[in-house]
């Protein structure tokens, strides 16, 4: 049996020069893996607790390495149950999500390592999916908003969704699009790109830029959707209902995440129950990738579609029963990368593996976006046996 030989773990720097974590992984027949660990900046307040990078990095090189020598890490579900039962709290506040997470992903890739298998192959055992090279659907960020830019816009993301094509006829067609962009914007303003790579110019209003956006998608087969991020927006109720009923009928926008804050999943029933299957309502605030809040969310039919971030909830394996509870709902699962995140590449692998319908990460621009296209596309290589 495969055996924990060291974990330690390092100060490295995020897409948003902030600090964070790398988790190093040994394997006593000498196998070595890494896990940086992301950040969010519109989080939901139910996320599991973040703690600072050095007490994290404290905690692993004193504590956790001490008590997970010699563990057989090709356990996941032990090795996750074990990380919980040390940190002892319901929101992982001892130890911290961070720390976990780094330590849960990190071990996760060194299983697949042993077993010679790809990380989304490994992913996809453990979830029981049907992999293929058409899911996930990229979600692609190309105009940022809200606490993710400094413009005037006050929807945090506005989307262009690829449909139901090849990673990379996909990631062509996306990379397409985002170049037509730039170049009609330069025309008219000077760029500046938001923290998930997208451009952060301003529009006349929130509206005008979803028109903008549907303009190329028309053009070029695409779907149009958003995140509004509600926690974020000050906007009331009503002038979002009827918001979001205007680009629905008029842009053709088939996704809203976060349409309202996360204490009012009443008003997601509600766009749930108006608009049915013709448009996805998605939890990311409201749901944190938590089981117990997706039943939440089911109980009242609030959304039909739900983000999963593992970093949210801070273990693979409860990240896997979220999945498994979202497709028992056959809700749209879209994966998600975080808006401060670093070169890893883990969550295409998660996506692909858990054969998700959906995956952001954010603009084919800004190196750490830049990595995730293309380990999607050396993801397509793998499953047609090439490498
Ligand atoms: C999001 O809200 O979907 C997102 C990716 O942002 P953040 O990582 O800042 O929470
Ligand atoms: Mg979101």
């Amino acid at each position: 049996m495969p055996k924990v030989d060291s974990i330690s773990a390092e100060k490295i720097l995020n897409s948003r020069g902030d600090w964070t974590i790398k988790v190093n992984v040994v394997s006593d027949k000498g196998n070595q893996e890494s896990f940086s660990v992301p950040e969010g900046k519109s989080r939901g307040s139910m996320e599991a607790r973040i703690i600072n990078p050095d007490k994290a990095i404290d905690l692993i090189n004193k504590k956790i390495a001490k008590e997970f020598r010699g563990f057989d890490f090709t356990d996941q579900s032990r090795v996750d149950a074990r990380l919980i039962e040390l940190d002892g709290t319901k929101n992982k506040s001892n130890l911290g999500s961070n720390t976990i997470l780094g330590v849960s992903f990190a071990l996760a890739r060194l299983a697949a390592k042993e077993e010679g298998v790809p990380f989304w192959k490994y992913i996809s055992k453990l979830s029981k999916a049907k992999v293929s090279d058409k899911k996930p659907q990229i979600f692609a960020n190309m105009i940022n908003g809200g606490v993710h830019a400094d413009n005037n816009l006050d929807i945090q993301e506005f989307l262009l969704l690829t449909k139901n094509s090849t990673f990379r006829k996909s990631v062509e067609k996306i990379v397409k699009v985002f170049q037509q962009i730039k170049l009609d914007l330069e025309n008219t303003t000077s760029i500046a790109v938001g923290d998930e790579g997208g451009f952060a110019v301003s529009f006349r209003t929130d509206g005008a830029a979803i028109k903008y956006l549907h303009s190329f998608a028309k053009k070029n087969n695409l779907g149009v959707g958003i995140d509004a991020a509600a926690n974020n927006l000050n906007w009331i109720n009503l002038r979002s209902k009827m918001f979001y009923k205007r680009i629905h009928n008029k842009f053709g926008v088939s996704y809203i995440e976060d349409p309202f804050r996360e204490n009012e999943a009443r008003h997601f029933s509600k766009l749930v129950s108006k608009f049915g299957k013709s448009l996805s309502v998605s939890g990311d605030d409201l749901t944190v990738t938590s089981s117990s809040l997706i039943e939440e969310a089911h109980q009242m039919s609030a959304i039909n579609a739900v983000i999963i971030k593992p970093n949210q909830i801070g273990t693979l394996t409860e990240a896997l029963e979220a999945v498994k509870l979202a497709r028992k709902y056959e809700y749209q699962i879209i994966a998600s990368h975080r808006s401060g995140e670093t070169n890893d590449t883990s969550i295409v692998d998660f996506a692909v593996g858990i054969a998700a319908d959906g995956i952001k990460i954010g603009a084919p621009n800004r190196g750490e976006r830049v990595a995730k296209y293309n380990r999607l596309l050396e993801i397509e290589g793998e499953l047609k046996g090439r490498r």
